[in-house]
């Protein structure tokens, strides 16, 4: 077992009310510099939706992520020729362009105050960041589909449409019919990170004490391989600098035991923060699997903070007792790995990405609602099988969050389903006990789960929703996170081992 440590952000679908809050303390802390004007290292997407940059999610344009190849992991944007992708260094056909973000602009709100008096009223027009030029016509910006703004032009064109009958595309890109919802993105901080893999120049790391993936700004030579790389599209090019960059975690906060600002900041409080172990030998097994096991894959390679033996190879790796007992604590392992509720963004890109999400189920319960005559009707003919006439197609939340596997998206549902059914049951009082209990035992989850589930979903506090544990660098056992990183030999040239994965140059 080579154990490692890990911070994971988990967000709550159902509450994210897409009011940008977190995109916006994120900007004023760290990207309201030059070059950096249209960069969102925390960004707020509508569902159905292009997204930002515009299809990021088609690998087939942009070509992140791996892909397994002969039995190995290989990035794609490599197309089977190492040589011939490392000519074009200098030209990368997968590179979003600034027009596949936005062009960055602001307004001239002098101009509402210094226009001379005349006969109409003063406005302020919008000037572009990059030439300082008036703009004529706005055609794009970071959250171009919000509340299906760009609608229906925009959302046909979402990838996670795959799979789905023509009707239903077509219905899903109505707007008196459709449901949307938001989703927060920021980097994942991943288990197996493309854009490390991908660095040329080694500048890229993953440290092993809390698993955030950081840009070398001293190393980094521009070469915005990891913006290719990433299927997220978290890392940026910031030309003013020349280097690339992305979200650091808000490191500065974290290893002072403080939520991230766009966690902190979150309106609704859908985020939670905690620590996981993971077994770092499991990452390349993991990462290769088919794609309706890569969730399960992924849960299993989250170790239980609770087993004596992971607590004894927590120990002997440096692991101070802080973390050992925020893992037992942590949010981000229940709702993960215990409850089984959250799931990872895109799995099938293999990158193992460490934040995860609960599906919102808000649309069920609306359906049964009008289908039923009652939010919980008890008489009904299964009362899951509502499921099936919800008005987000469980086919379109698997294409975001399990890889296309409807299974575990089903699971979450359900067991959301459960709590509310149980919650409803002590408070409002109309659902019989026999009801409640057998809709719980069916998902596996008990009285008191539920009672933990809504809790962390309502009342936590700050702290119970963020258990960041304080990092010592001063203290002996820390291990210095580069060497830790390197000893699985998946940074660029810098290291000498190329037996495991990650290493492509
Ligand atoms: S999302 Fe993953 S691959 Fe992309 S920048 Fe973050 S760590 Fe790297
Ligand atoms: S601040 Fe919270 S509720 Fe608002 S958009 Fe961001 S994640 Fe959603």
């Amino acid at each position: 077992m080579d154990i490692r440590a890990q911070l994971s952000m988990s967000f709550n679908l159902d509450k994210c009310i897409g009011c940008h809050t977190c995109s916006v303390s994120c900007k004023n802390v760290w990207t309201s510099r030059q070059g950096a004007e249209y960069m969102w290292w925390n960004n707020v997407e509508t569902k159905p939706g292009t997204g930002y940059p515009v299809t990021w999610e088609d690998q087939e344009r942009y070509r992140g992520g791996w892909e397994v190849a002969d039995g190995s992991l290989r990035l794609k944007l490599i197309k089977g020729n190492k040589l011939r992708t490392l000519a074009s260094i200098f030209f990368q056909p997968n590179l979003p362009t600034i027009d596949d973000y936005y062009e960055p602009f602001t307004y001239d709100y002098q101009n509402l105050f210094n226009a001379p008096a005349g006969e109409h009223q003063p406005v302020a027009r919008p000037k572009s960041l990059i030439t300082g030029e008036f703009m004529e016509k706005i055609t794009l910006g970071p959250n171009w589909d919000d509340d299906m703004g760009g609608s229906p032009l925009y959302a046909t064109n979402d990838p996670n449409l795959k799979g789905l009958s023509e009707s239903t595309k077509e219905m899903l890109t109505k707007f008196h019919k459709l449901f949307y919802f938001y989703v927060p993105r920021i980097c994942n901080h991943c288990l197996n990170p493309a854009c490390v893999a991908a660095c040329p120049s080694g500048a890229i790391y993953k440290r092993g004490e809390d698993g955030i993936v950081l840009i070398d700004q001293d190393t980094c030579r521009a070469w915005r391989f990891c913006v290719s790389a990433c299927p997220y599209k978290k890392p940026y090019y910031n030309w003013a600098t020349g280097k690339s960059e992305k979200c650091i975690f808000c490191y500065p906060r974290t290893e002072s035991g403080q939520a991230n600002a766009c966690a902190h900041a979150c309106t609704g409080r859908i985020r939670t923060v905690g620590a996981l172990f993971y077994d770092a030998e499991k990452i390349e097994e993991t990462a290769k699997l088919s794609d309706d096991q890569l969730v399960e894959g992924m849960r299993k390679i989250v170790l239980n903070p609770n087993d004596p033996k992971v607590i004894e190879a927590a120990r002997a790796a440096g692991i101070e007792d802080n973390w050992l007992k925020a893992a037992q604590n942590s949010p981000a392992y229940n709702l993960f790995v215990k409850w089984r509720i959250s799931l990872p963004h895109h799995p099938e890109f293999r990158t193992l990405p460490m934040n995860t999400y609960i599906p919102p189920l808000s649309p069920i319960l609306h359906q049964a609602k009008a289908d039923k005559g009652g939010l919980f009707d008890p008489e009904a003919d299964g009362f899951f099988n509502d499921l099936d006439k919800m008005r987000i197609p469980i086919k379109y939340l698997a294409n975001l969050f399990s890889a296309g596997n409807e299974a575990p998206v089903i699971e979450s549902l359900k067991k959301q389903m459960a709590v509310r059914m149980h919650q409803r049951f002590k408070r409002v009082g109309d659902i019989s006990e026999s009801d409640v209990k057998k809709a719980l035992s069916e998902v596996g989850l008990t009285a008191q789960d539920s009672d933990e589930i809504t809790r962390l979903n309502t009342l936590a506090t700050y702290k119970e929703r963020f258990v960041i544990p304080e990092t010592h660098r001063e203290s002996k056992s820390t291990v210095d996170p580069r060497t830790m990183y390197e000893k699985r030999g998946t940074v660029g040239f810098g290291t000498k081992k190329k037996e495991l994965i990650g290493r492509q140059w």
